[in-house]
């Protein structure tokens, strides 16, 4: 389960980015890799690892523009290679990509996209999603035309951020998560509010089966047939806002170094039997664990 994040606004979007995937860390992920668009070109920075090391070896975050996407990869198609790692530009450059999720037919996209001349570098499903953006732009030059007639040639699953070379921002969403932040200052989008809660807890959560188009005039949202769509902006309750704080290194540390409060909190039981529960199992002889959350729902 990786993570897709994008920002336009009045700050520098790669540090925002970089912060919005640390953040989101903890949904796992082999490779990361940011782009951002300034003076109307895109460049893309990327590489294998943790976002800590990709960001030491190549400075995803000193990239720069108001403009831009980020990723982190869990690789179902293609190795874990620099190459691989999204984003993914267009053959011309013109567009580059995130996406979260698989497209089936993938395969037959590309055939047909390299039959017509554009060109591919990365063994990934998601790089059709680039050139197929760029095809229909190419024809059409309207982004909202080249979204719905992409979307309209894709199968499987999928929430992608693009960014066009003009410095519009664009998403669309199937069967993946896509929420997306209005901030003051900027819009965010991501798979998770974590990705942007520090700078905004204003949100819109778009439907199943649409795309949103950002630029400097705003936002607008609109369904895979064109038709435009209205969405209330909702606020992300302040319980959530605060389970996303915090300065742990990853969540799973987080949970476990609340778990004394959040025992305390459900309130049956005091501070002194948590004490002399503790001294129990910590003086036990033999102790066994049993368990199954996640795992009890795989089938
Ligand atoms: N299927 C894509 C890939 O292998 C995206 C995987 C993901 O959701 O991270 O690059």
């Amino acid at each position: 389960m990786c993570s897709i994040i994008g920002y336009l606004g009045d700050g520098s979007a790669a540090p925002i980015l970089v912060k919005g995937l640390k953040r989101m860390e903890y949904r796992g992920y082999d490779s990361v890799g940011v782009a951002t668009i300034s003076g109307n070109q895109i460049t893309v920075r990327k590489g294998v690892g943790k976002v800590a090391e990709v960001n030491n070896a190549v400075k995803l975050d000193m990239l720069s523009g108001s403009v831009g996407i980020g990723h982190t990869r869990w690789a179902t198609h293609g190795g874990v290679t620099e190459t691989n790692a999204h984003p993914h530009p267009s053959g011309s450059g013109e567009v580059a990509i995130v996406h979260n999720g698989i497209i089936d037919n993938f395969a037959e996209l590309k055939k047909d996209l390299q039959q017509k001349g554009y060109s591919f570098k990365s063994e990934t499903d998601s790089e059709v999603i680039a050139n197929l953006l760029q095809h229909n732009f190419d024809q059409t030059k309207d982004i909202k035309k080249s979204m719905i007639q992409t979307v309209a040639a894709l199968k499987g699953n999928y929430a992608f951020v693009v960014v066009f070379e003009d410095g519009t921002l664009a998403a669309a969403r199937f069967h993946e998560p896509l929420i997306i932040g209005v901030g003051k200052n900027g819009y965010f989008i991501s798979s998770d509010v974590l990705g942007f809660v520090e700078h905004t807890d204003e949100v819109i959560y778009p439907d199943n089966r649409e795309f949103v188009i950002i630029n400097l005039n705003g936002i607008q949202f609109f369904d895979f047939d064109g038709n435009p769509v209205q969405h209330q902006i909702t606020k992300v309750s302040k319980e959530l806002a605060d389970a996303y704080k915090g300065d742990y290194a990853h969540f799973t540390l987080k949970e476990i170094s609340e778990q004394p409060d959040t025992i305390l909190k459900a309130g049956d039981t005091t501070k002194m039997e948590l004490d002399l529960t503790t001294e129990f199992v910590k003086h036990a002889k033999n102790l066994y664990l049993t368990g199954s959350g996640t795992s009890y729902n795989a089938k």
